[in-house]
């Protein structure tokens, strides 16, 4: 596996690769200290693509709170053996100045409709960073694939339509969320919980199932799910709900009364203790 740190190192690598061989590329795009949901994403790349491409990448633009970003965990020797052992072909560590230059960007990548809801008013920007790094990743890849994981449904809803609406040139994939034994989804993030948070954490999913399961039974009203929900979750003292919703899947737009077989997404951020977690599920989709 090859480790590249600028985007001349990078554009030379892929010239190599395409020169060599004809094939399909991958690209999985990353803030580091990966876990098995990063994994997994690189395990379906390999499956799918013939040259498979990691990007660690924490992106400034994207933190709303600088807080946040300085205390982001980071550890490039351990992401590496992880990248290595899941048969990745090149991982691409830019430093901030290498990715972003020293001039703040003046185009803004945004679509109110997608990115006012849900996530979008507790970070403001986030999104617009996303699409803004996520593009240039595009530029610098040209991938065929690029890989996103559905526990950030949002990102991946936003992503889908950026490509379309500016047709990148690449198809993106959606993977499912890889969780805990205890149901918690994996995030980098997770490493930030105590033990007694954790506990208060792992309502969260429990209360995805019984949203899922309170509409299976036949509650058609999302505002009565989300009460139901919001209670097992706040029944651990150190949880704080930031939203709950019960969204269109493409649109993002909440759904009120939910017609048997429609798909929807139950979508939802929490602070634990002080941790901001986020977590979906996906219902109803074929
Ligand atoms: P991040 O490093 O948090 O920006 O995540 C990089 C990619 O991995 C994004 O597409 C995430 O959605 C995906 N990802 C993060 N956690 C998980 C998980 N638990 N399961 C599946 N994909 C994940």
């Amino acid at each position: 596996m090859k480790i590249l740190h600028t985007k001349l190192e990078l554009r030379r690598a892929m010239e190599a690769f395409r020169k060599k061989q004809e094939g399909v590329t991958g690209l999985v795009p990353t803030m580091g200290y990966l876990h098995n949901g990063h994994r997994s994403l690189m395990e379906q790349a390999r499956k799918e693509c013939d040259f498979v491409m990691v990007n660690i990448f924490v992106n400034p633009l994207q933190f709303n709170d600088e807080g946040d970003f300085q205390s982001y965990p980071i550890d490039h020797e351990r992401d590496a053996a992880i990248c290595e052992a899941a048969g990745v072909d090149l991982l691409f560590i830019p430093d901030v100045e290498e990715m972003l230059g020293n001039q703040k960007p003046q185009i803004i990548l945004t679509s109110p409709a997608l990115t006012s809801v849900l996530c979008g008013p507790g970070r403001p920007g986030h999104f617009e960073g996303v699409m803004l790094i996520v593009s240039r990743l595009f530029h610098i890849f040209a991938p065929e694939r690029a890989y996103f994981g559905m526990k950030d449904f949002q990102q991946y809803t936003i992503i889908r339509r950026m490509v379309d609406d500016l047709g990148f040139p690449v198809k993106v994939i959606g993977c499912a969320t890889v969780r805990e034994e205890d149901g918690l989804a994996m995030s980098s993030r997770n490493v930030r919980l105590s033990i007694e948070d954790r506990s208060h954490a792992i309502l969260i999913y429990r209360a995805l199932m019984l949203g899922k399961k309170s509409h299976e039974e036949g509650e058609r009203n999302s505002a009565t799910l989300i009460e139901v929900m919001k209670d097992v979750i706040h029944s651990g003292s150190k949880n704080r709900v930031e939203y709950l919703q019960i969204v269109q899947p493409d649109t993002l737009q909440p759904l009120e009364i939910l017609t048997p077989g429609q798909p929807f997404v139950i979508a939802t951020a929490v602070f634990c203790d002080n941790v901001r977690l986020i977590d979906n599920i996906l219902v109803n989709q074929s």
